[in-house]
């Protein structure tokens, strides 16, 4: 399971600008959705080797009256989802009252939590964060968010479970780590993907199907499961977890990751309680082919394309179902169609279907185009291939010239599966402008046939 970090201070101690270095600014997901609190922003990050979610709970005014009743609205379910709550102070400001309040309600709750000062840059840090200690919340890291500074040791030192006892053993080592630690590169090299792709191909498909709240994933869940086949029963496992049921389908063996809590669900008030952003960016996370559940009645609303982005980005292959297609009039549906055309179109690669859960009408053939997407993320590419169609698309279109010299291209091999990775070699590679690099990943889906996946294009120099 992916961990969840969430960032919990009084405003300005610097959570959006942490926030903004782990996440890398581009996806940040505010829940809005009904039944949230607003003001939550959930982010995918990938730091030092590692992914996480990191959650920015926004800022809790302990100057305010009612604190306790604000952080219960603000950050209690954050902080409840979370694996490990990073509380941060300003450095700078020193120690204010709306410190104290938040640190006495996180330490009523039993999450670990790391009491990080920020803003350490350009002041004496070591003094400056003596009086934190007063609060109780024991070892400070000091960091810079701004100047990224410390930040990649404490996301380390957060997610090793046995950093703790480590550095009871070693004192000062594990303190002492490389605050300037370069972030890890992944190797990917063509016996690695080999070995993924043999791997993937042996697994069931894990399917995860994700939307907002009412957009009708339960009702597709039970569709697609055959109603009597569901038994509603108690499962043991927090809000966050979801529900993972095996199932056949066309020959091939499927783990469907039910968002909605279908089987669990006994009740109304649980039903309330269904949905959970931390749940569908696990569930994301977790499969190999997303279905994002979208509703006719509702339109598209930014939250699904907040959901959309997060699979994209975490490379998951993607099927869309539009939902409650049913007793619609042929003016309502064009409209939703144009709407469609104009805001989905960068995901042209997606297949699109119009279904309706309640009726089952179209269901059938969503499996279709989910075996389509997998077969598509993990269907291998040998060297040769890949290299000859990097040569036909420059042969198309020349690379430009960089400092004088004209970006040259060598070869290319698969880097890694679903999504499919290509990792292009050449001379002043790392230089090819991003319009390039476009050009090159619509080359080879085209050229490769590649449907429903992602694919990403990574450069080498040299040979
Ligand atoms: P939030 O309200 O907790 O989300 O705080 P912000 O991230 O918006 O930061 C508040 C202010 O502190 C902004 O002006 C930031 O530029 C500044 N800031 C954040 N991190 C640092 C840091 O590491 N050093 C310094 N000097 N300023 C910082
Ligand atoms: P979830 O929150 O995404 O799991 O949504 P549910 O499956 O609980 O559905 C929410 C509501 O939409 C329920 O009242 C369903 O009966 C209704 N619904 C679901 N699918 C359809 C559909 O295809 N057509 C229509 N008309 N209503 C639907």
């Amino acid at each position: 399971m992916i961990p969840v970090v969430a960032l919990v201070g009084r405003p300005n101690v610097g959570k959006s600008t942490l926030f903004n270095r782990l996440t890398g600014t581009r996806d940040a997901l505010v829940a809005d959705f009904p039944g949230l609190t607003r003001d939550r922003k959930y982010g995918q990050a990938h730091l030092g080797g590692r992914d996480f979610i990191v959650i920015d709970t926004g800022g809790i005014d302990g100057t305010e009256e009612g604190i306790e009743t604000k952080m219960a609205e603000q950050s209690l379910v954050a902080i409840e989802e979370a694996d490990v709550v990073l509380f941060m102070v300003d450095a700078r400001a020193g120690l204010t009252a709306a410190d104290e309040a938040i640190a006495k309600h996180l330490r009523s709750r039993e999450k670990p939590t790391l009491l990080v000062a920020n803003k350490t840059d350009g002041i004496d840090a070591d003094a400056a964060v003596g009086e934190f200690y007063s609060l109780g919340m024991g070892d400070i890291h000091q960091i810079a968010a701004a100047q990224n500074r410390g930040v990649t040791s404490l996301i380390d030192y957060a997610l090793t479970p046995w950093a703790e006892e480590f550095a009871e053993e070693h004192g000062e080592e594990a303190a002492e780590e490389d605050e300037w630690a370069e972030e890890e590169v992944v190797e990917h090299t063509e016996e690695s993907a080999a070995e993924e792709a043999e791997r993937l191909r042996n697994q069931p498909i894990k399917l995860a199907i994700i939307g907002r709240p009412n957009v009708g994933k339960s009702t597709l869940t039970n569709r697609i499961l055959g109603e009597e086949r569901v038994v509603v029963y108690d499962m043991p496992g927090s809000t966050r977890d979801s529900i993972y049921i095996p199932m056949e389908r066309d020959e091939r063996e499927y783990v469907l990751i039910d968002t909605a809590g279908v089987r669990r669900r006994k009740s109304v008030f649980e039903a309330v309680e269904k949905f959970s952003v931390i749940k569908t960016l696990q569930a994301i996370e977790d499969a190999n082919v997303v279905l994002l559940v979208v509703d006719a009645r509702a339109g598209l609303s930014d939250q699904d394309l907040s959901l959309l982005g997060f699979a994209l980005n975490a490379g998951r292959a993607v099927v869309l179902a539009v939902n409650k297609w049913d007793g619609l009039d042929n003016e309502v549906k064009d409209e939703i169609k144009r709407e469609i055309d104009r805001r989905l179109g960068f995901v042209d690669f997606a297949r699109l279907h119009f279904i309706s859960a309640l009726h089952g009408t179209g269901v059938g053939h969503l499996f279709e185009s989910v075996q389509e997407a997998y077969d598509s993320a993990t269907q291998r590419h040998s060297t040769a291939m890949l290299t000859r169609i990097m040569h036909m698309a420059q042969d198309d279109h020349q690379p430009p010239m960089v400092r004088g010299r004209r970006v040259k291209l060598k070869y290319a091999h698969a880097g890694g599966y679903n999504p499919p990775i290509i990792v292009v070699h050449g001379n002043q590679v790392r230089d090819l402008p991003d319009s390039y690099k476009r050009y090159l990943i619509n080359y080879y889906r085209r050229s490769l046939q590649v449907m429903g996946t992602p694919i990403k294009v990574l450069f080498q120099e040299g040979a």
